[in-house]
């Protein structure tokens, strides 16, 4: 028997409708890239969407088409990201932080039709509009004024039509657009994963996910957002939808504080205070640099409520800080770009929040639990169960309505298991509060005498020793033990410091087989483009590294 009650589809113009009908008032503040901060409302950019979908329509955009943005997070971006969806089209966010040669490839993949780009990486299309036969406009998100006097893209570009001017586009359009009326399981939104493990692969996120997506981060124990907040999202839209952020603050009503270029200490902490924001999220590397600041400047924090924490293991000492000097509460998050991401948060369950903070630390610093919408299993490579007793290290798997079930044009295969589990990549362990705790990537882990040593737990711990200013750890070939750990220190500036002072740090808060068979001090330890250490290019450094 069929229940009685309305269908609705859930698609993602509803969440900006609301957000113009409800809290139109309500302001979007962004740093522009031309530099001045800007001020709009949920309303203006409800009609500004539409004006650009009847542009993207006049473009000869239809449904299913592919549309990119290269932009940082600000007001125009989200009026394109909601135009574009709106008309049933595919907002297809690149990440600037990769080299032209990898945006160039997922563009091309992906097929973007029309791209918009913020005036900071005109120079990159620029550059790789040569190799993107199927990009037949580029809009530039200014305004006139701030149009290139002259453009032309290096090489031949037969299919290109032209560079458009984002505001002469907007001011050309009339605002009266139908949107959805698809079905919900169209196609919303594509982000490509970094490509930190071969080739990039495109996460094709609907409607439908997008919605439920919003609805799970609503939920007090995961973002938990209200209409009185007001929300500076870091973490760019074209990181895994700003985690959710760039749907769940219309969503509620909460007013939005967009960074656009600016994420150093010093921009980040004048937005925060001068437009009292209460909540945000970003990488750890944003908030060690916050923190800096405020070290630097004995400047604090009185509106900040909470700082969600992702996409990388936060060390504690942020945790600390912002809880000991800050009074703000840090929610250490985990999920990935094919989780839409929120996957599982460290909140504290109601026995935990009772034991004195110390006794908690343990518990913040793993990865959490899952919110209702998503479900975690932990097998062994055979895809046997393994218990949540917080020690059994395993593969991390995971379902729901949420998660990925193939990429985009197929890449990867299947990946899904027989239960309908993705694998993540990731070793953890799950304990007996049911905390998820990342141990590693699977690529990354060392395996040593056939059992598996975590080299984010020894990096983490070594990040605590004061000379340190980056750490990371990787497996080298043994002879004996087939790998073994070596850290590699980045030292504070000015420092000096010694193997022994390392070793003799990590005594006694690892195990003693965990301990790094040597130390190597290097002057920089690489990040990849979503702010994360690049492994990868680490082995690929120290290929001819002999251990001692
Ligand atoms: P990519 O694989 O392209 O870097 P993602 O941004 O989707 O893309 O990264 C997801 C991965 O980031 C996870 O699989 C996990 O390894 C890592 N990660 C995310 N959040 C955390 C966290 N809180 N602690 C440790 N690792 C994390």
């Amino acid at each position: 028997m069929q229940g009685l009650m309305q269908h609705g589809a859930l698609t993602v113009d509803k969440i900006i409708d609301h957000a113009a009908q409800w809290h139109g008032a309500r302001e979007v503040v962004t740093r522009s890239v031309e530099g001045p901060i800007v001020r709009t409302t949920y309303a203006a950019i409800h009609a500004r969407a539409k004006r650009v979908s009847n542009a993207l329509l006049a473009l000869g955009i239809k449904p299913g088409d592919r549309v990119g943005t290269l932009a940082w997070n600000t007001g125009r971006h989200m009026e394109a990201w909601y135009g574009i969806m709106g008309i049933g089209a595919v907002c297809h966010t690149l990440n600037p932080r990769l080299f032209p040669e990898q945006i160039a490839w997922i563009a091309n993949h992906a097929g973007d039709r029309v791209i918009f780009v913020d005036l900071t990486f005109l120079p990159i299309i620029t550059g790789v509009l040569q190799h993107l036969p199927s990009v037949e406009h580029v809009v530039l998100f200014t305004d006139r004024d701030h149009m290139p006097a002259d453009f032309r893209p290096t090489g031949e570009t037969p299919n290109f039509k032209g560079l458009l001017c984002f505001e002469d586009l907007v001011e050309q359009h009339h605002a009266d657009c139908a949107w959805g009326g698809f079905d919900e399981g169209t196609a919303a939104g594509l982000c490509y994963t970094s490509g930190t493990t071969g080739d990039p692969k495109g996460v094709l996120y609907s409607h439908r996910s997008n919605v439920l997506h919003t609805l799970i981060t609503l939920q007090p124990d995961v973002m938990g957002l209200s209409q009185k907040d007001v929300i500076l999202p870091v973490v760019p839209m074209f990181h895994a939808n700003a985690w959710g952020v760039a749907f769940s603050a219309p969503g509620t009503g909460a007013k939005m504080v967009m960074p656009g270029a600016k994420m150093d200490g010093a921009s980040i902490f004048e937005l925060l205070d001068g437009e009292g924001v209460t909540f945000s999220a970003a990488v750890p590397t944003v908030w060690q640099m916050l923190l800096q600041h405020l070290k630097e400047t004995g400047a604090k924090l009185p509106v900040l409520k909470k700082v969600v924490i992702g996409g990388a293991a936060c060390p504690e000492h942020i945790i600390r800080a912002f809880h000991d000097d800050y009074d703000v509460e840090v929610v250490h998050a985990w999920g990935m770009t094919e989780t839409s991401p929120v996957g599982t948060l460290s909140v504290m369950t109601d026995e935990l929040e009772k034991l004195p903070y110390d006794q908690q630390m343990p518990y913040r610093l793993k990865q959490g639990r899952p919110p209702l919408g998503v479900e975690l299993k932990l097998t062994d490579d055979a895809g046997r169960r393994l218990p949540h007793d917080g020690k059994s290290f395993g593969n991390l798997k995971i379902k729901g309505p949420i998660i990925a079930a193939e990429y985009f044009r197929g890449a990867g295969g299947r990946i899904l298991d027989d239960e309908g589990f993705f694998d993540t990549g990731d070793v953890a362990t799950i304990d007996d509060h049911g905390f998820m705790q990342i141990t590693d990537r699977a690529k990354d882990v060392v395996k040593s005498g056939g059992e598996w040593i975590s080299t984010i737990d020894i990096e983490n711990i070594a990040l605590g020793h004061p000379k340190a200013a980056m750490t990371a750890v990787i497996g080298v070939p043994h002879p004996k033990w087939d790998e073994r750990p070596i850290l590699l220190v980045k030292p504070k500036d000015g420092e000096t410091a010694t193997k022994e002072e390392f070793l003799d740090f990590l005594h006694g808060k690892i195990a003693k087989w965990w301990t790094p068979d040597d130390v190597v001090f290097v002057d920089d330890i690489p990040l990849g483009a979503t702010g994360k250490i690049d492994k990868k290019l680490i082995r690929q450094r120290m290929k001819d590294y002999v251990l001692p």
